[in-house]
C-alpha cells in the first residue's frame, strides 16, 4: 500500500527534507481541500495571517481538480503553486484522489487517516458539509471520518495513534445558502493576498468569463466585504464548527 506521503500528480512540495521536518514537528493548522482553489477561496486570508504569525500551515488537495471547461492538469498545477507563493504556503501536498469521483471509501479514509498520523495537524479545516458539489459533501465526511480513525490503535494505519484537536469549516459551498458561522475572521490585512490568490487560478475564475457582468472574480470581494460588515471590519471570512469553542481569554474578540 502506498505511504501517505507518496507524491501523486504534479504539485506535492516541498523537497523530501522539508517534509520530514515538517512532520516532526507536526503542523499547526492542515486544510483540507477537495481541489486546488477551495483553499485559497473559503480561507486564503486566514492562511495568509496565520502563516504571517508564524503558524504551520499546510495545504492538502484530495484531487488535481481536472478536467475543467478552461483548465489542463499542467496548468492548474501551475495556477496551484502560484497561488500558494502569494499566500506564502511553503507545505502543500496531493492526496491523489480522482476529480469528480471523490467518496468516502475505507481506503479513502485509510490514507487519509495515515496522513494525519504523519502530518499531525492540531487543526484541520475542512468544507462546510452542506453542499452542492458530490466531491465537496464527501471530502467532509471522509474528513471527519478519518480524523476518528487516525487516532486508532492496533491497527494497519501509518504513522502513530494521533488526533487532531478540532475540526473547523470553511466556506466554499456551491449553493446558494449562508449559514450562520460560529465566527468570522477579520482578514482585512491579507485580503489583497487573497485576492491575488484566487486570480493565479486564471483558468478557473476569468478565462472565458470576460463578457459576465459582473466579473465573477468581484463577487469574491463582494462576499469579504459582507462578512466584514458583520464584525464591523472591511473584510471579513466566516468559519464554522459543530463543537464548542473554548476561550480562556477575550483579548481576540473585535
Ligand atoms: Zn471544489
Amino acid at each position: 500500500m502506498d505511504s501517505p506521503l507518496t507524491r501523486h500528480g504534479i504539485h506535492s512540495w516541498p523537497s523530501d527534507e522539508e517534509t520530514h521536518e515538517f512532520s516532526r514537528r507536526g503542523l499547526d493548522i492542515l486544510v483540507v481541500a477537495p481541489h486546488p482553489d477551495d483553499a485559497e477561496l473559503g480561507m486564503g486570508g486566514g492562511i495568509a495571517r496565520w502563516i504571517e504569525q508564524g503558524k504551520r500551515v499546510g495545504i492538502l488537495d484530495l484531487t488535481n481538480g481536472e478536467p475543467t471547461p478552461f483548465g489542463t492538469v499542467e496548468k492548474r498545477a501551475a495556477e496551484t503553486s502560484q497561488a500558494s507563493k502569494i499566500l506564502g504556503i511553503r507545505w502543500r501536498w496531493n492526496l491523489g484522489l480522482r476529480n469528480r469521483f471523490v467518496e468516502p471509501t475505507l481506503e479513502a479514509r485509510h490514507r487519509l487517516a495515515g496522513f494525519f498520523r504523519v502530518v499531525r495537524p492540531r487543526w484541520i479545516f475542512a468544507p462546510y458539509w452542506d453542499d452542492a458539489h458530490p466531491d465537496h459533501i464527501a471530502a467532509t465526511q471522509l474528513i471527519e471520518a478519518a480524523r476518528f480513525w487516525s487516532k486508532l490503535s492496533n491497527s494497519d494505519l501509518a504513522g502513530t495513534p494521533y488526533h487532531p484537536e478540532r475540526i473547523f469549516y470553511y466556506y466554499c459551498i456551491h449553493l446558494k445558502i449562508v449559514p450562520q458561522p460560529a465566527f468570522v475572521f477579520d482578514i482585512t490585512s491579507t485580503w489583497e493576498k487573497k485576492f491575488a490568490s484566487i486570480k493565479a487560478y486564471e483558468s478557473q475564475f476569468i478565462t472565458g468569463r470576460e463578457s459576465l457582468d459582473p466579473q465573477p472574480i468581484d463577487r469574491f470581494r463582494d462576499e469579504a466585504a459582507y462578512w466584514g460588515k458583520m464584525i464591523g471590519t472591511k473584510y471579513g471570512e466566516p468559519y464554522t464548527t459543530k463543537e464548542p469553542l473554548g476561550l480562556n481569554d477575550l483579548s481576540g474578540l473585535l
